[in-house]
């Protein structure tokens, strides 16, 4: 089981101070890799470093907005002084649709959730590979998509077009930069028990009405994504890009 050992590898998770993030960067702190989370929110980002610390290694919780180009360029600028360039790469961060029908959809909300879900990838993804290049030893990027990206989401086109964009984003990567030993993956998950999910499950009729599509019963946990992470962060998963890993108890086939 040596090659899921972390130990001396820098994994950088970007909205790690909460869900399926902080699901991911605890389970690679705890399998030994130093880690950077980035979030908006203070005081989760507080938690989640207590959270991360706790397995003994470097932690660093940096508060940036990744559509903010000029902080995430700062943020990765300060994970490569005080951990090292990044090893694998989590562009994790997302923001929800608030459920506006198409027509009605002005301009500004398009772009308030492409902008995070899609350009935030690109500027991360950009600032990993160039780490990666210049310490010249691979790497793995990640990606949380959604089922959406397949299915598509009504009232949420801008959410279902940037995950979709994700996707055809990780499959470029994984062709153009193989040749440096860098592969990029997609994580697909179902549904997710999260902050960003909270309401929706809270809400009866909605409940009722998927909770028996999923042949597990139950939904997602962020701690069902640690496993995953480590294996994708680790050399065990060297020979494994392009791929989109579905993540949701097999609720897409039922
Ligand atoms: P969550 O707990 O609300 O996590 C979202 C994370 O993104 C938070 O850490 C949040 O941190 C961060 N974030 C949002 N906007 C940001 C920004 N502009 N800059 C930096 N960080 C930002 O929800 P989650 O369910 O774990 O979502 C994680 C990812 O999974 C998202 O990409 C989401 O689209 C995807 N996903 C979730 C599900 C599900 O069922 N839960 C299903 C499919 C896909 P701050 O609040 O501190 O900014």
């Amino acid at each position: 089981m040596t090659k899921f050992n972390l130990d001396g590898k820098v994994a950088m998770v970007t909205g790690g101070n909460s869900g399926i993030g902080l699901g991911m960067a605890d389970a690679l702190a705890e399998a030994g890799a130093s880690v950077c989370i980035i979030g908006r929110d203070q005081q989760k980002l507080d938690a989640a470093y207590d959270k991360l610390a706790a397995h003994g290694g470097k932690v660093l919780a940096l508060q940036c907005d990744v559509s903010d180009e000029q902080k995430l360029t700062a943020a990765f600028d300060q994970c490569l002084a005080e951990l090292g360039p990044v090893d694998s790469c989590f562009a994790n961060a997302g923001v929800p649709s608030r459920g506006t029908a198409f027509h009605e959809m002005t301009t500004t909300e398009w772009r308030e959730i492409t902008s995070v879900n899609l350009d935030g990838v690109f500027l991360t993804f950009r600032a990993a590979i160039k780490q990666m290049l210049e310490a010249g030893r691979g790497g793995s990027l990640v990606v949380t998509s959604s089922l959406s990206a397949h299915q598509g989401q009504p009232r949420g086109e801008h959410y279902a077009s940037s995950k979709g964009g994700v996707l055809s984003m990780i499959r470029s990567l994984a062709v153009e930069y193989a040749r440096y030993g860098i592969r990029a993956n997609a994580i697909v998950p179902g549904w997710i028990d999260t902050p960003m999910t909270a309401p929706l499950f809270r809400w009866e009729k909605f409940a009722k009405a998927v909770m028996p599509r999923i042949p597990q019963r139950r939904w997602g946990l962020p701690e069902d994504f640690g496993a995953v992470a480590v294996y994708l962060a680790s050399d065990a998963s060297a020979y494994h890009s392009g791929d989109d890993l579905l993540i949701d108890g097999a609720y897409s086939l039922f």
